[in-house]
């Protein structure tokens, strides 16, 4: 059989995790044998989001990635799994990109959950490369947190950390129009000073 990448992809809340929470109950339903990978990271409370999404299953394996380490994650692969499932991708090392396509010339079937952007929006990490590798990309959207358009495209912070990935950092979805907002008040503030 051959093996397929599909990503899922979007700003936070827009319902990647439930997605990936679907797709692998489908899969169990029909008898595959699930694996599920999440980055385990020193510098960030360790993300369990889809764990806590997925009912206990005699064919579901689901695993924390110690510092996002996509060699280890590839040395934690059993040999019987057909389904593998990365969640929060864009935190994971670029080796991802090569170990979720030996995955796929395996015969697997590879589900990759993860943020497009980050709050300042740039791609992140190697989501932009999954996307270009993988045989099927869907982006997902959040209704916008301000305004309720149902486009929202960023998760904007309204905690006051620096750095792509920061402790106790917080977030919102915006559509384009009002994350521009925030940006024009930031500046207005700026020079208000
Ligand atoms: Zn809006």
């Amino acid at each position: 059989m051959a093996g397929l990448i599909k990503v899922i992809t979007g700003e936070m809340f827009s319902g990647k995790s439930e997605e990936l929470a679907r797709l692998v109950e489908q899969c169990l339903a029909n008898d595959h044998r699930v694996q599920v990978f999440y980055p385990a990271m020193s510098s960030r409370g360790s993300t369990r989001d889809i764990e806590q999404r997925l009912e206990p299953h005699d064919h579901l394996l689901v695993q924390a990635v110690p510092n996002a380490d996509a060699e280890q994650m590839s040395a934690l692969v059993a040999p019987t799994a057909d389904v593998i499932v990365v969640d929060e991708a864009q935190f994971f090392s670029p080796a991802i990109v090569r170990v979720v396509r030996e995955w796929r010339r395996r015969g697997c079937l590879v589900l990759i959950g993860g943020l497009d952007q980050d709050y300042l929006e740039h791609p992140f990490g190697c989501m932009g490369d999954l996307m270009c590798i993988a045989n099927e990309v869907v982006k997902f959207h959040a209704f916008c947190a301000a305004c309720g358009a149902q486009d929202a495209f960023i998760s904007h912070r309204i905690s006051a950390e620096s750095g792509q990935i920061a402790v106790g950092e917080s977030y919102v979805p915006l559509c384009e129009d009002c994350y521009v907002k925030t940006l024009t008040q930031r500046e207005e503030t700026v020079f208000a000073d």
